[in-house]
């Protein structure tokens, strides 16, 4: 939960797990209360701007606040639902922090959905905590503005991905081979993921088998290489920038 000047009056923007319609009283959580009345001291008739991924973003008014709970009133929906494009994030979880930095990331660039892959040379996929990047998720899109949180799948082998993937959604292959090469964008719209492999890159079977995929669009993110972090926002802002919702 963080502080963002929100669209309407409220400062506060809030993710919540209820229906929002005017007049819609909302229940919070004790964390949310607690966000709220002890940290950031916040009074009945204080605004927060609320949104839940369907009702687009509503102005609400505190009419309860406690120590563990709390009560808001929504008032007036202050922005329609407004959903990203069609775009995956498949990425080999690296280091926590920076797996984290990945998913904000890629939530505030406009990723659809993101999926931690475990490659052949990943090493920590151990140490993935989805409920803590949903949190992260959930965060980014509160500040940013966004009226919409992205799906954090649950850990997936690559190889298990790749064998019941629908090829209607192709896949931009961030290949560390064509490092130096001209990155050649594709022109095509329609669903598309982005695949970023972990710190030691992809194995050679991997490269052959995503290669040999009718779906793949293997593409160089130029002369150097990048951390998968890098790779991961570098690659979301050239399909956005060519395919996405930033025209
Ligand atoms: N250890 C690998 C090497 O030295 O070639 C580098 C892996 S890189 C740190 C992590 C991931 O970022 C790669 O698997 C790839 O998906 C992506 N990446 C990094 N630089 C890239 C580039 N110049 N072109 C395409 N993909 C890149």
């Amino acid at each position: 939960m963080v502080p963002l000047m929100a669209r309407g009056s409220a400062k506060i923007r809030l993710y919540v797990e209820h229906p929002l319609a005017a007049g819609q009283r909302v229940r919070l959580s004790r964390e949310q209360a607690h966000y709220l009345f002890g940290v950031m001291r916040l009074q009945p008739g204080d605004a927060v701007a609320l949104f839940n991924g369907v009702d687009g973003e509503w102005q609400a008014d505190v009419v309860a606040a406690g120590r563990k709970d709390g009560e808001l009133t929504c008032t007036e929906r202050s922005a329609p639902l407004q959903l990203p494009p069609d775009l995956w994030l498949l990425a080999a979880p690296i280091r926590r922090e920076r797996f984290a930095f990945t998913v904000e990331k890629a939530v505030e660039l406009g990723a659809a959905r993101v999926v931690p892959v475990q490659t052949e040379y990943t090493q920590d996929a151990k140490r993935v905590r989805v409920d803590k990047l949903r949190a992260t998720a959930i965060e980014a899109a509160e500040q940013c503005g966004g009226t919409w949180v992205p799906e954090i799948a649950e850990i997936a082998k690559l190889s298990d991905v790749l064998r019941d993937w629908d090829p209607a959604r192709r896949i931009l292959f961030c290949d560390e081979g064509l490092a130096g090469h001209v990155p050649a964008l594709p022109t095509d719209s329609g669903p598309w993921a982005i695949l970023i492999g972990p710190e030691g890159g992809f194995s050679p079977t991997e490269r052959d088998r995503i290669a040999q995929m009718a779906c793949s669009h293997p593409i160089s993110l130029g002369p150097r290489i990048l951390r998968a972090e890098t790779a991961a926002v570098a690659a979301i802002t050239l399909w956005q920038q060519t395919l996405g919702d930033w025209g």
